[in-house]
Order: structure tokens, then C-alpha cells, then sequence
């Protein structure tokens, strides 16, 4: 009894605290004082440098803040923390929780941008996937994708009396035999089949049918004419089609009583011309941390290691006789005796001396010998020469030997990934776009090459209004709450991909700053050092 009323009084003092009260701080060089500091205000220590303000906002106040809340943690909870000291103070009441935002460089991890570390680019995945558009990577078409229902219902739009084949364009494995595939076929009670475009009645022509590489077999799954009334009909078919089609459905449609027309439907993203397709996005597709997404060469970072030419050109001055190109095979005499002969001949083929100083030798051979001849024919069937770039990214990638790798690895540089170009995704994710009336239509890495005043006009571009981006609306929201922070801190000129790693501390901060206070703790007690 008696300690439960003691709780309700110290309750209620609490409520009435609208300072945080400092009595004897001696951290480090305070001279034993006491502050009052009042809450929910914006509160600056100022003074010149080595009077204590650290000491004061981040050893005391910062730490005694952080130290009762990780205490207010279950053991199991703090043994994952640092164990922070009681700082030198007589006491202090009136604390919240406290976050110290000082201006380090946040991340260590080179993947990490504005973007990512505000948590914007979590939002930006969750919308691409939503509502993203896909395209074929090689001709840009877009990539549709159609429900059963949806297919049944344009095909109810034909004019009445048309006649429709309903064809299944039957997966098999790629070694089975046109009679094995057939013969599965009449097995799962298709009576008709198309095979190369001829249609044949299953138990009596087909083992006559004309031997032919890789035929294009469709089973005839239903002949159908566009009347009322048939739309049960056709769901089942176009569904059985479907099944047996993986996903895809062909049609012949007969048009004005005479030429047949075919067309294909599916229900995955996919485009039939190219055979491209897509799986169901989610938004781990569009992480460059996921394998679903990074690119397949670079596995996400944007740069791979690759060979770089003036790092094996150590004085222009010489000739390649006095060793003007020196590479990683250099200090092996069995090695290096083995590559001038190899560049000699190469020399001979362009019937250059050996002696010629390097400045002199023309563009034609320099790229040869650097990357080779495979790229000129008439040049390879004379003589068949690997490049000393092209040999050291070989070399790199599939040596065994730690010490060549380690040789090899001097001569090379980060670049810019040539398959992805730097921007992390694979081409099937990054032509994914949404479309705003001015910026066009942006893939999810073009987005966030935008700054985040742009990105801002881009999120509110979306009408969450129109029926079927209900579901968004929440994200976009999101969205357009953070980029709004970032533009009150100031930062709307910053490019969501800009590297966390080349922020000034300034910009860090302030990036931190609204990451915070956009995750919606309310009552934190936020300690800045130097803020800009
Ligand atoms: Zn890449």
C-alpha cells in the first residue's frame, strides 16, 4: 500500500518536470555545476573551445540519458550493449531518452546512400512493386500481364460469331521427342493438336508426322464460337490452357469468315515475341542486397575491378624494349621471357620495332596490346593474342593462386560495372518504370538519381486517388513525409544515390536528424554537436 502511493507521487512530479535539472556536473573539466535546462525547447550551448560544452551536453547529459535507458532494458537486451559509465554528477532529473546526433560520418558500408540510409529506398521498393511497369530489357516494349478473367472478357468483346481455337502452347522438356510430346498428350485427353501450324487429329496422323527439328506443338484445348452465354465455357478453357501452357495461352481468332489470327495471352509478366519474362515482383527485386535484384556481375556494389592500362605503362619515354609496359609477370624471368617473345611477334604482326619509343607506337597496336585481337578476325587468324588487360581480369576471376591474384590486383582499379553501368540492378529490374507527366518514366535507379526536390514533385505527381493506387497510398505518403524533412533540413539539392561516405558532417546530421524525427518517437531528447 505504502509503496504504491509513493509511485503516484513520484508519477506526479514527473508530470509537472518541464526542465531537466543538472546538479553538480564535474565530467571531465566542469567545475562542479548546476544547469537547468528546460524541455520541449531548442536549447544551444555555446562557448569557446575546451569550456566543457561536450562535456556537459554529450559526457553528462547525453550519457546519463542513454545509460537509464539501456538500464531500463531486460538483461538479455543489454548484454548486445556497451556498458556505459555513470558520468561525474550529483544528479539530474527530468530526462528523456536521449539520441546524440554528432557529425561522424554515419556509414561504413559503401553501399550505403541518402536514399538507404533514410529509409526512403525501403518505401521506393515497396512502390516499384506495386506499381511499377515493366519493360522488355532488349526492345523496351511493355511487358503487360492479364488475368483469366481478364483475358476471357476481351476476348467476349469479338463480334458475335466469331470463331476462336483455344491453344495451349504445351511445355515439355526440351529433349523430348515430337512423338514422346504427342503422346503425353493424347495421355492427358487432348483429342487435336497443332503442330507447326497444322492442325491434326491426334490418333491418326500422328505417327506419320513428318520429322522435323524442335516443332512448335500447341494441344487444341476448345473450338468455340463468340455467342451469349459461352463466358463459363471459355473461363474453363482459357484456364486449362493456361495450366498446361505455363502461364500463357494462345488464340486463334477467325476474322470476317476467312483469315485466322493468332494471339497470345498470359498471366505472368512476359512478352512472347522475345520469350522474356518477369516472376511476381516484390520488393526484395528491387534491392541491390538481394540476389532477386543485384546485378549479376558486380552482385550489387556497382564497380568491379578492372584492369587499368596506365598502370602498366611505367614511362612513356622508353621503348617497349627498355620497358616502357611492365606488368605483374615483371620480376619472373621464366614469365616474362615467355611474354616478349609474345609481345615481339605481336610487334612483327604490325611490323613495329620493339624499339620504338612507347609515345610513338600507333593507337591500333596499343589496343591490341592491351586488349588483344580478338576483336579483329583477320588480325586473330595471324596471330592470337589474349591482351595484357584482358589476361589480368582472367586471371583475377579464376586463378587459384593467392599470390597471382594478389600480382594481378595492382594493375586493376574499381569502375564503374559495364553491365549495369554503376546503378547496382539488374536490366530487368531497372526497366521497371512509373510514369509522371513531366519527368517521363523513371526506373527505380533513375528515381533515385533525382534530387530530392525533384523527388519530391515526382512522389506527389501520384494520385493515390484513382482506384487502383489505394493500396499505395500509405507509401506514398511515406515518401513524401521524409523528402519533405530532408527539404526543411536543407538538403533539397542532394541526390538520393549521393554516397553516404562523400557527405560533408554537416549534411550527415542533418540526414540523421530527419531519419529520426521521421520515425515518429516522440519525447526524445536529441543531442547535436556542431550542427551546421
Ligand atoms: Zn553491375
Amino acid at each position: 500500500m505504502l509503496l504504491k502511493f509513493k509511485f503516484v507521487i513520484e508519477l506526479k512530479q514527473r508530470k509537472n518536470t518541464d526542465i531537466i535539472s543538472i546538479r553538480g556536473a564535474r565530467q571531465h573539466n566542469l567545475k562542479n555545476i548546476d544547469v537547468e535546462i528546460p524541455r520541449y525547447k531548442f536549447v544551444v550551448i555555446t562557448g569557446t573551445s575546451g569550456s566543457g560544452k561536450s562535456s556537459l551536453a554529450f559526457n553528462t547529459i547525453y550519457a546519463e540519458g542513454q545509460r537509464k535507458y539501456v538500464e531500463s532494458l531486460s538483461s538479455y537486451a543489454r548484454q548486445f550493449l556497451d556498458q556505459l559509465e555513470k558520468p561525474d554528477v550529483d544528479s539530474i532529473d527530468g530526462l528523456s531518452p536521449a539520441l546524440a546526433i554528432e557529425q561522424r560520418s554515419s556509414s561504413l558500408n559503401p553501399r550505403s546512400t541518402v536514399a538507404t540510409s533514410t529509409e526512403i529506398y525501403d518505401y521506393l521498393r515497396v512502390l516499384y512493386s506495386a506499381i511499377g511497369v515493366p519493360h522488355d530489357p532488349d526492345t523496351g516494349e511493355v511487358i503487360k500481364k492479364m488475368s483469366t478473367g481478364e483475358i476471357v472478357d476481351k476476348l467476349l468483346l469479338l463480334q458475335d460469331k466469331t470463331k476462336l481455337i483455344i491453344l495451349s502452347p504445351y511445355q515439355t522438356h526440351n529433349d523430348a521427342s515430337t512423338r514422346t510430346t504427342i503422346e503425353r498428350l493424347r495421355r492427358n485427353g487432348f483429342i487435336r493438336a497443332r503442330i507447326n501450324k497444322k492442325i491434326i487429329q491426334i490418333d491418326e496422323e500422328f505417327l506419320n508426322f513428318p520429322k522435323t527439328k524442335k516443332p512448335n506443338i500447341q494441344a487444341v484445348v476448345d473450338r468455340i464460337i463468340v455467342k451469349d452465354g459461352i463466358r463459363s465455357r471459355l473461363y474453363s478453357s482459357i484456364e486449362t490452357a493456361l495450366k498446361w501452357g505455363n502461364q500463357r495461352v494462345d488464340v486463334l481468332i477467325q476474322k470476317n469468315e476467312g483469315d485466322w489470327v493468332e494471339e497470345t495471352f498470359t498471366t505472368t509478366y512476359s512478352n512472347p515475341k522475345t520469350g522474356f519474362s518477369l516472376p511476381e515482383l516484390t520488393p526484395r527485386h528491387f534491392s541491390f542486397n538481394s540476389h532477386l535484384g543485384a546485378c549479376k556481375k558486380c552482385h550489387g556494389v556497382g564497380s568491379v575491378l578492372q584492369a587499368e592500362k596506365s598502370l602498366f605503362i611505367s614511362d612513356e619515354t622508353l621503348s617497349l624494349a627498355d620497358g616502357a609496359v611492365k606488368s605483374w609477370w615483371n620480376r619472373n624471368k621464366k614469365l616474362k621471357a615467355i611474354h616478349d617473345k609474345q609481345i615481339n611477334a605481336l610487334a612483327k604482326v604490325f611490323e613495329i620495332s620493339v624499339q620504338t619509343k612507347y609515345s610513338e607506337l600507333s593507337n591500333d597496336f596499343i589496343d591490341c596490346l592491351f586488349y588483344g585481337t580478338s576483336k579483329n578476325d583477320e588480325l586473330k587468324k595471324v596471330f592470337d593474342y589474349e591482351g595484357l588487360c584482358i589476361q589480368a581480369e582472367r586471371l583475377y576471376s579464376t586463378s587459384k593462386s593467392e599470390s597471382t591474384k594478389r600480382n594481378v590486383r595492382r594493375f586493376m582499379l574499381p569502375k564503374d560495372c559495364p553491365v549495369c553501368n554503376g546503378n547496382r540492378l539488374q536490366k530487368k529490374i531497372s526497366s521497371i518504370t512509373i510514369n509522371h507527366k513531366e519527368f517521363g518514366d523513371l526506373s527505380i535507379d533513375q528515381f533515385t538519381s533525382l534530387n530530392i526536390k525533384d523527388a519530391l514533385e515526382f512522389i506527389e505527381g501520384i494520385n493515390t486517388n484513382e482506384p487502383n493506387l489505394e493500396i499505395i497510398r500509405d507509401v506514398v505518403n511515406e515518401l513524401s513525409k521524409r523528402l519533405k524533412f530532408l527539404s526543411n533540413v536543407g538538403l533539397s539539392y542532394l541526390s538520393l544515390d549521393r554516397e553516404s561516405s562523400t557527405l560533408s558532417g554537416g549534411e550527415a546530421q542533418r540526414i540523421r536528424l530527419a531519419t529520426q524525427i521521421g520515425s515518429g518517437l516522440s519525447g526524445v531528447l536529441y543531442v547535436l554537436d556542431e550542427p551546421s
